[in-house]
């Protein structure tokens, strides 16, 4: 490929991740959009297949029965032109550091929110990772064909709880079993509700009305909306590009997924706004890789293990930074200094997996890792080191203390503990005097893949004991005294032997700072 063909393949990508809380309708919009693209014939594929009718071998074991699935973590597909990576975010107790990790590989972010619940926990949380990164985010209200809240009020909520500006795209015209259709003020026009085809699009004129007859039989609902958008269009936040793309204001479309309403014209619509793959900086220097430079990079933000346990085989997820990755490339790994030759890589289709020919910065490949990899190591072609910035650490709030079923297998255990630590699987601190082992992570599920593999790969039962959800804080070794610990405090110290205390809930961490006010306490390292 030379520069040119390099530089138009880079700008059809386009890369996000959509986050929302459990059931706000996420995996029913993201089949809409792979059926845009022609990836399923139908909807309902990816649940289908989340229910586990294609396991590929045993470690998928876990993740049938969790409903969580590797392949569905990067889905590619092509539409009008563009070539579309879309990252997934699991929920529930999937939830995880690659969770939020994963947000650390995009150009940009959709938020799916559920008009009658409006902003949930787990969209709060992931909107402030999106949020401190400085980019886009697009907003979906769902599931209006349901009787949700006032549509002025879920724009309302994103600047109170978010602080996000919102600025609205497209209005609805009634909701529920009153929903009729959507005032489109972007595209300056109608989309009558349950009507298919281009029909279902009633231009608008200079002024915003409609040229031709209203289908729209009930009136009041027409005009209760027509005067909404009146009032959005004066009194609201106007249009801003700039505030968009640093992610300070959030254009907001309507619509119902199930009933593939307003899916279409948000897709479109983000298509046009959503950045093509950003630049990306170098750690400690002001360098920049731009993504239209012809030596290849590209840093690895997720490895996901054990896809084959008597292989020992993981998949090193790579976002490309700059130039055109293929076949059998040399790379070195910067971290060692390594020359690896990639020659197994895969590329991501939502119900297969294919062999990756070429992929451009912006793509996600999966790489074969034989433990060359960890999380955040960043490859590179050409002379010249690369290594871009530290993917940022995520403080658990989920701990277990862990031991060996078994004494006589402290020898797996310790590697097995090590390896996976190092993989960052999950977090370890040890008990401050006692030195017994602490895990911690940001959900459930780390936990259950740990114990999962220390059996399988490392032939070691684990005990887990929880502790429950705690807040972890950093504290300085100075000010720190060993009886200001109790049990609702628990005093640890993490991997570089720092010393940290796991409070109970708020209350405890409360009590603490009013009883010991010139301790410092830190959320992180
Ligand atoms: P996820 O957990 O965010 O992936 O949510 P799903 O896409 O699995 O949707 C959760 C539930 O909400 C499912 O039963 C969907 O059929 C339903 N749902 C999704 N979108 C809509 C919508 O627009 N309207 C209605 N009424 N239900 C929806």
């Amino acid at each position: 490929m030379d520069k040119n063909e390099l530089k138009q393949e880079v700008n059809k990508r386009r890369t996000f991740a959509i986050i929302s809380h459990p059931d706000a309708g996420k995996t029913t919009i993201t089949e809409q959009m792979l059926y845009f693209g022609g990836v399923i014939r139908s909807a309902g594929t990816v649940k289908a297949k989340k229910s586990g009718q294609f396991a590929t071998s045993d470690w998928m074991e876990i993740e049938k029965k969790r409903g969580i699935s590797v392949t569905s973590s990067v889905m590619q597909f092509h539409y009008r032109n563009k070539d579309i990576n879309i990252l997934d975010t699991p929920g529930h107790e999937d939830f995880s550091e690659d969770t939020y990790r994963t947000l650390m590989a995009v150009d940009a972010a959709v938020m799916v929110i559920d008009s009658a619940k409006g902003i949930e926990p787990q969209t709060k949380k992931l909107f402030k990772v999106v949020k401190k990164r400085g980019i886009p985010i697009f907003t979906f209200m769902n599931k209006l064909d349901r009787d949700g809240r006032d549509p002025l009020d879920l724009i309302a909520e994103l600047e109170e709880l978010l602080n996000i500006e919102g600025c609205a795209m497209n209005w609805p015209i009634g909701m529920g079993k009153e929903l009729k259709g959507l005032y489109d003020m972007r595209n300056n026009r109608l989309e009558l509700y349950r009507k298919d085809g281009d029909d279902r699009f009633l231009p608008l004129n200079d002024e915003g009305k409609l040229a031709e007859h209203n289908p729209i039989e009930d009136e009041s609902v027409y005009d209760q909306a027509l005067g909404e958008v009146e009032l959005v269009k004066e009194a609201g936040n106007q249009f801003d590009r700039d505030k968009i793309m640093a992610g300070n204001q959030t254009p907001v479309f309507f619509g119902s997924a199930l009933t593939n309403f307003g899916v279409e014209t948000f897709l479109n619509s983000f298509l046009d706004m959503a950045p093509a793959p950003a630049a990306h900086k170098e750690q400690d220097s002001d360098e920049i890789v731009q993504p239209d430079d012809p030596e290849f990079s590209a840093f690895v933000f997720k490895i996901q293990a054990n896809m084959n346990p008597n292989h020992r085989d993981r998949i090193a997820f790579v976002r490309i930074c700059s130039g055109e990755f293929e076949r059998g490339i040399d790379v070195t790994l910067q971290r060692t200094g390594k020359v690896l030759r990639l020659n197994n890589a895969t590329e991501f289709m939502s119900d297969q997996r294919e062999t990756v020919k070429t992929a451009v910065a912006g793509d996600i490949v999966g790489l074969y890792d034989t433990g060359n990899f960890q999380i955040g190591d960043t490859i590179y072609t050409g002379k010249k080191s690369v290594q871009f910035e530290d993917l940022p650490q995520f403080t658990p709030e989920m701990f277990m203390e862990v031991q060996a079923k078994n004494v006589m297998k402290q020898k797996s255990f310790h590697k097995g503990m090590q390896q996976l630590v190092q993989e960052g699987a999950v977090q370890l601190y040890k008990k401050y005097t006692t030195n017994d082992y602490i895990l911690g992570a940001v959900g459930q599920l780390q936990f259950e893949v740990f114990q999962f593999r220390m059996k399988n790969e490392y032939n070691c039962d684990v005990v887990m004991n929880p502790i429950g959800s705690r807040i972890a804080r950093w504290v300085d070794p100075e000010q720190l005294d060993q009886s200001m610990s109790s049990t609702r405090n628990m005093l640890v110290k993490d991997l570089d032997d720092k010393p940290l205390f796991l409070f109970e809930n708020r209350f405890a961490e409360n009590w603490f700072v009013s009883k010991y006010p010139d301790v410092k306490l830190s959320s992180k390292l």
